[in-house]
């Protein structure tokens, strides 16, 4: 069941932070760390709406990561600033390794979200 009023962006932010549901933004998107429900618990929405639906988010997360990385690396290299550059961008490497699976979970998230709001009814 789909709510009936528009939600607010920040509505909508609130919800992909708390990796809500994009339609009905009360259900939970992921089962556990590492896996994703097939379907929304609450509205029964389809999250994978196609073979290979989530290849774009491969793209989003492609993106976190390099912002992450070069964020960590400046930052590994403003604390060690005599450090080589290379041994700076291994550490960044060691230090984002963590944040993979959250990296993952809100590219997807983002990606859903985004289709969501461009296409809402083709699901
Ligand atoms: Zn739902």
């Amino acid at each position: 069941m789909a709510t009936s009023a528009s939600p607010t962006v920040w509505q909508r932010l609130r919800s992909m932070v708390l990796q809500r549901c994009p339609r009905c933004r009360r259900g939970r998107v992921f089962a556990s760390v590492a896996t994703m429900n097939v379907r929304c618990p609450v509205c029964d929405l389809h999250f994978e709406r196609e073979p290979g639906y989530f290849i774009g988010s491969m793209y989003i997360s492609y993106g976190f990561s390099a912002a992450l990385l070069f964020a960590l690396t400046m930052l590994v290299r403003w604390v060690l600033p005599d450090l080589d550059l290379g041994l700076c961008l291994l550490i960044a490497v060691v230090l984002y390794l963590p944040v993979v699976p959250v990296t993952w979970r809100y590219s997807r998230l983002v990606w859903m979200y985004f289709d969501h709001a461009a296409w809402p009814d083709s699901a």
